[in-house]
């Protein structure tokens, strides 16, 4: 077994066990765990940040995993190295996952410059979002230059993985039949880029329907920001379009680099962050506390609420 002193050089030299094991070592839930992942990621630190961040999002079968093994064949043909990481909020329907185990994307998973890895599959969407962050440092500090964020366009996983990423990429299905497709407020809102997918065959028409559809919603909506979310046909089974939203992706990019927003984005994303995590610890630290006497007083009757939880918090800073 590895020590935490040769987990941390061997990751750093990209080894793909390393790296599994330092995010299996992230995503334990045991108390023992926690100290020893929150060493291994302190000394990554210097080596993180690197990786452009893109997060892909969709509806189940607008087809990501097919869209994300076509898309990330491309990007290593052109010399990237890729990691490729899920956000799954598991249905409270049935407690199973919605996007499916992953003997999906088999190419993309032997090739030795993409690393893929499920969903943490324990604990809240707030729960997963975290240990999902941490594992993007983990994978940048494994010299993985392109991190990308997988998840599925329900609830509060599209906002969450939107506020982790650099780019945020919405894929859409083509227009099926007579039926009107709602254009869903979290694409207009929170897309850079959007591409409708399966642009081949019998659905190409149907593609090319949507495609103008959520233009004019686009630019009804963010005609007028420095950046008017593009909205590309792509085929993952004909391998098309492709390289035109990897140019997207740097175009946009390049002019976020440019002026200055890429930095406030990351700067504010990290904030945020910090503030979840400063809430988050605080709450768990004052439930693992016995509050039995001072909640009795409050159910006599005898304090406020409001004072009692300022001295419970006044006992705790002392
Ligand atoms: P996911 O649930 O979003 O991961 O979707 P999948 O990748 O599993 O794809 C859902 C279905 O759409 C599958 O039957 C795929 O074969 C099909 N599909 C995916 N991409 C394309 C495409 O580019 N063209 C066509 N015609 N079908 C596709």
């Amino acid at each position: 077994d590895m020590t935490p002193k040769e987990l941390q050089s061997q990751l750093q030299q990209g080894n793909r066990r390393a790296l599994a094991k330092a995010i299996t070592l992230i995503e334990s839930t045991a108390q023992a765990d926690a100290a020893a992942a929150e060493a291994l990621l302190t000394g990554l630190m210097p080596q993180t940040g690197k990786a452009l961040r893109i997060g892909v999002s969709g509806i189940p079968g607008v087809g990501k995993s097919t869209f994300i093994e076509a898309f990330g064949s491309y990007l290593i043909e052109q010399g990237h190295k890729l990691a490729v990481l899920a956000v799954d909020p598991s249905s409270p329907v049935s407690g199973g996952s919605i996007m499916g185990d992953r003997t999906r994307m088999e190419k993309l998973s032997s090739h030795p410059q993409a690393f893929i890895r499920p969903s943490p599959t324990s604990g809240s969407i707030g729960g997963v979002a975290r240990k999902t962050r941490e594992s993007i440092l983990a994978c940048e500090a494994a010299g993985f230059d392109i991190v990308m964020v997988e998840t599925v366009g329900v609830g509060q996983s599209e906002v969450l993985v939107s506020s982790m990423v650099d780019t945020f990429l919405i894929l859409q299905m083509p227009h099926t039949g007579d039926e009107l497709q709602g254009i869903k407020k979290g694409i207009i809102e929170l897309a850079d880029i959007v591409a409708v997918t399966k642009a081949d065959g019998s659905t190409a028409t149907g593609a090319k329907r949507m495609q103008k559809s959520l233009e004019q919603a686009l630019h009804l909506v963010r005609g007028k920001e420095d950046w008017l979310p593009p909205v590309l046909l792509c085929s993952a089974v004909e391998q098309k379009g492709l390289s035109e939203i990897w140019n997207q992706i740097q175009k946009f990019t390049a002019q976020q680099k440019k002026s200055g927003a890429y930095q406030d984005r990351r700067q504010r994303q990290t904030d945020q962050w910090f503030e979840d995590e400063l809430s988050d610890q605080l709450k768990r630290y004052i439930s693992g506390q016995d509050l039995r006497q001072i909640r009795q007083q409050v159910q006599a009757g005898k304090l406020p609420p409001a004072k009692a939880a300022r001295d419970v918090i006044q006992s705790i800073v002392r």
